[in-house]
C-alpha cells in the first residue's frame, strides 16, 4: 500500500477543549453559530448536567428534552423532532454520550437543525457525520454532513462522573476507531498521526483514570485521546471490528463499549498478518511488542470484561453472527470467510488469551 496516495477531507467542526467548558463555553459557541433558541438534549441519567448546561444558555435555551436512548429507536427520534418543532428551536445542544449525540444527529437529519455536542464519554460520535437509527430491532446507519456537529465542547470535568468500568470500556471503544483507521482503505498520513497519538494518549490515561477517577489531568488526557480517535472514525471507513460489534449490538443487544473492548484484540490479531505496519504502529503507541496482547492486557488489568459469554452472548449465536458478518460487504484488509468470522467470534466468546494464536 502506497502511503502517499490518499484523499483527506477536513471536517469543518470547531472544537473548544477546556475544563469547565460545558458551562462556560456552550453559550459562546451558540452565539458564534448565530443560534438563539436551542433545545438541550440528554438521556434521563444525564438530565442534571444537561439542565445546568441549559441554564448556562440563559435566554438562548428553548427547552430541555431528556428522551435520548441507546441506539436511537425511531420513536425516540420522532419525539425529539416533535420537541424541537414545539420549542421553535433553531438548533440543538446534545449533552452526554453517543446516545444523546445520536439523538441530536437524528433530529439534524430530519430537520437540518445545527448541532452543538458536549460529549461526556469517549465514544467519539461528535467527530463523525455518521447517524444511526434503530427500527424493528435493526440498526441502520448512514453518513450525511448535515449531522456532523458544528461545534464540539470538550469538558474533561463532565467526564469525572463516568464510572471507572465505563471509562475503561468507553476508552477502549475509542482505541478501536484508531486501530481500524490505521488499516482503512481511505486512511492517510495525517489520520495515521492522529490514530497513533490517540492510542498513546488514551492507553496512557486509562490506568491513571482508573487509579484516580477525579483527576482532571488524567481525564483531560483521556478526552484528548477520545477526540483524536473520534476524528479517525469520522475520516475513514471502519472494517471487521466495527462490523462484528455492529452485529453483536444490533442483533444480539450486547452493550456497545464492552463489546468493543472484548472483540478488539482478536480482530487486530486476525488482521495483523495483512497489515503488519498498522499493528506495529499500535504496538509503538502502547509501548509494547505485541499490539493485540497488549490491548488485552490493558483491558484485563483495568478489570474490563473478557469474553462475549460474560456479556450474555449464547454459543448458538456465534454461527448466526458469523453468517451475518460474512454476508455483508465492508472494508477489511484481510478477506473474511464465514469460518474466519466464526473463529474470531469463538475466541472472543471464550475470552481466550490472544497471545495463544498461531
Ligand atoms: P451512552 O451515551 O449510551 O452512555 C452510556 C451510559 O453512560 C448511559 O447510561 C449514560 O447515561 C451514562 N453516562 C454518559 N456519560 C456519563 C458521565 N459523564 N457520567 C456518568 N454517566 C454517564 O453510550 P456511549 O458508549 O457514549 O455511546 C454508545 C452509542 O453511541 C451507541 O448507540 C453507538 O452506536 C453510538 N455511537 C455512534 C457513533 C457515530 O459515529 N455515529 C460513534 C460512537 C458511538
Amino acid at each position: 500500500m502506497n502511503p502517499f496516495d490518499f484523499v483527506y477531507e477536513t471536517r469543518p467542526a470547531r472544537v473548544v477543549f477546556r475544563p469547565g467548558a460545558a458551562l462556560t463555553a456552550t453559550a459562546e459557541e451558540a452565539r458564534h453559530l448565530g443560534l438563539r433558541r436551542l433545545l438541550v438534549l440528554s438521556g434521563e441519567r444525564g438530565a442534571d448536567t444537561a439542565r445546568a448546561v441549559a441554564d448556562s444558555l440563559g435566554p438562548a435555551c428553548a427547552g430541555l428534552h431528556t428522551g435520548a436512548r441507546m441506539h436511537v429507536p425511531v420513536e425516540v427520534a420522532d419525539r425529539g423532532v416533535e420537541a424541537a418543532r414545539a420549542a421553535g428551536a433553531d438548533g440543538c445542544v446534545a449533552v452526554g454520550g453517543g446516545s444523546a449525540i445520536g439523538l441530536g444527529k437524528a433530529i439534524a437529519l430530519r430537520t437540518g437543525l445545527p448541532l452543538i455536542a458536549v460529549p461526556s464519554t469517549y465514544a467519539g460520535s461528535e467527530m463523525t457525520p455518521v447517524w444511526g437509527l434503530t427500527e424493528h430491532g435493526a440498526k441502520r446507519t448512514g453518513r450525511d454532513p448535515v449531522v456532523l456537529p458544528r461545534s464540539v465542547v470538550y469538558d474533561p470535568e463532565l467526564t469525572l462522573s463516568l464510572p471507572v468500568p465505563l471509562s475503561v470500556t468507553s476508552g477502549i471503544n475509542a482505541l478501536a476507531h484508531a486501530v481500524e483507521a490505521l488499516y482503512a482503505p481511505d486512511g492517510s498520513p495525517l489520520v495515521a498521526l492522529m490514530a497513533e497519538e490517540g492510542v498513546r494518549a488514551m492507553a496512557g490515561a486509562l490506568p491513571e483514570v482508573a487509579a484516580a477517577p477525579d483527576s482532571v489531568p488524567a481525564r483531560s488526557r483521556a478526552l484528548y485521546g477520545a477526540w483524536l480517535c473520534g476524528a479517525c472514525l469520522g475520516a475513514t471507513t471502519m472494517g471487521l471490528h466495527h462490523k462484528l460489534c455492529h452485529v453483536l449490538g444490533g442483533t444480539f443487544g450486547l452493550p456497545h463499549a464492552e463489546t468493543h473492548t472484548v472483540v478488539l484484540p482478536y480482530v487486530l490479531a486476525f488482521n495483523a498478518v495483512a497489515v503488519p505496519e498498522a499493528a506495529a504502529t499500535v504496538a509503538r503507541a502502547l509501548g509494547a511488542d505485541d499490539a493485540p496482547g497488549a490491548l488485552q492486557e490493558l483491558a484485563g488489568c483495568l478489570g474490563a470484561p473478557r469474553s462475549l459469554a460474560e456479556l450474555g452472548l449464547k454459543e448458538a449465536d456465534l454461527a448466526v453472527a458469523a453468517g451475518q458478518v460474512a454476508g455483508q460487504a465492508y472494508a477489511n484488509p484481510r478477506p473474511v470467510t464465514t469460518g474466519d468470522a466464526l473463529r474470531v467470534l469463538r475466541a472472543a466468546y471464550e475470552g481466550r488469551e490472544v497471545r495463544e494464536r498461531g
